[in-house]
């Protein structure tokens, strides 16, 4: 195993991650939120998506605004403008 690229291999199944857009739901205590279009790697294999690191601080900025809202499910299109 060479480092620097562990982000290719799916850490659940060793299958190989290739770039794409999710849909990935997020589901807390009191809300469930389904973010569209989210940047994430995605399995081959198994289709687990794994979030693009600079997609997951954009997307707990979203879900840190959307819990505010006390809705109990909320659909919103990931989009790298959002104010964070
Ligand atoms: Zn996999």
């Amino acid at each position: 195993m060479i480092g620097e690229h562990e982000n290719d291999i799916c850490p659940l199944c060793d299958g190989h991650l290739h770039t794409g857009t999710a849909n990935i739901p997020f589901i807390f205590e009191d809300t469930i939120v389904v973010v569209k279009g989210v940047p994430a790697e995605i399995c081959d294999n198994c289709h687990e998506p794994f979030l693009a690191g600079h997609a997951t601080d954009q997307v707990m900025a979203l879900l840190k605004q959307l819990k505010q809202l006390h809705s109990e499910l909320s659909i919103v299109t990931y989009s790298e403008a959002a104010p964070v």
